[in-house]
């Protein structure tokens, strides 16, 4: 059964020649309620229908040639018409995304950004990805999810929209660990303990159990601070900048 959608719900809409992909994990767990609950929807556009011919062929292969095919720009165009009705023409308000190795990479601002949004059309490439002609018209802006490869673009717009709709307000219940986490302040999270107190031998770090909450807040900055010097010298560098 269709969830019923709240008016004004933040939506997703994607383009994708697997639309069976989907929800897939954004139905579970945290995302998976909160689209049962209509916090957010999300509509898939099977490509395949917009194809041409009695085969509904979507792809050709590359001009200048080469090995694999390519999504052609008049069938990616029809899709795109249809993930427009209804939707804002202003980018900020209805982002437009193509799922692409060469996009910027994807990032938290960016989840910030898309989730203050009112929704957005991402487009998801398979083969080699999709005719020029058709991102530049509709100033479709390319993203990435990092710098690998993948088959298709279908893992990527799931990523991107799990980290995107756990920040509309209400999806994940207590907001405040949005706040804390990893990137919120340009800094990776403070490692984490849970029961038992003593796990084969290793202890949980003791500050963590003096009940002491600025002795914590403290050794869990410190904490932070170390880890992201040690494996991200790229946000250390902004973070040491912008903290003097
Ligand atoms: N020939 C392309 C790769 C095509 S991969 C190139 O070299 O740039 C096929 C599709 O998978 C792409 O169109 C894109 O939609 C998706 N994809 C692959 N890797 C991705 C990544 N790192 N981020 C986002 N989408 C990706």
């Amino acid at each position: 059964m269709a969830p019923q959608r709240v008016k004004g719900a933040w939506c997703a809409k994607i383009i994708t020649l697997f639309p069976e992909a989907f929800p897939g994990t954004l139905g579970l767990s945290l995302t998976g309620k909160a689209l049962a609950q209509g916090l957010w929807s999300l509509e898939t556009i099977d490509l395949r229908p917009f194809g041409e011919g009695k085969h509904r062929n979507v792809d050709d292969t590359p001009a200048g040639g080469g090995a694999g095919m390519v999504l052609r720009a008049d069938v990616v165009a029809r899709a795109l018409a249809q993930a427009g009705e209804g939707a804002p023409k202003d980018r900020a308000r209805w982002p437009i995304v193509f799922l692409s190795p060469r996009g910027k990479p994807f990032t938290q601002e960016r989840a910030q950004a898309w989730a203050g949004a009112e929704g957005m059309t991402l487009l998801c490439g398979r083969f080699e990805g999709v005719d020029q002609r058709v991102i530049d018209a509709h100033e479709i802006e390319e993203v990435s999810l990092g710098d690998f490869v993948m088959t298709g673009g279908e893992i990527a717009a799931q990523a991107m929209i799990d980290a995107t709709v756990r920040l509309i307000p209400g999806v994940l219940g207590n907001h405040a660990s949005t706040e804390e986490e990893s990137f919120a302040d340009g800094l990776l999270e403070h490692p984490q303990y849970t029961r038992p107190q003593v796990w084969e031998g290793r202890e949980i770090p003791a500050v963590l159990n003096s009940g002491h909450h600025g002795e914590i807040a403290r050794w869990r900055r410190a904490e932070a601070e170390k880890l992201t010097e040690a494996r991200r010298p790229d946000l250390w560098a902004v973070y040491r900048a912008r903290k003097g």
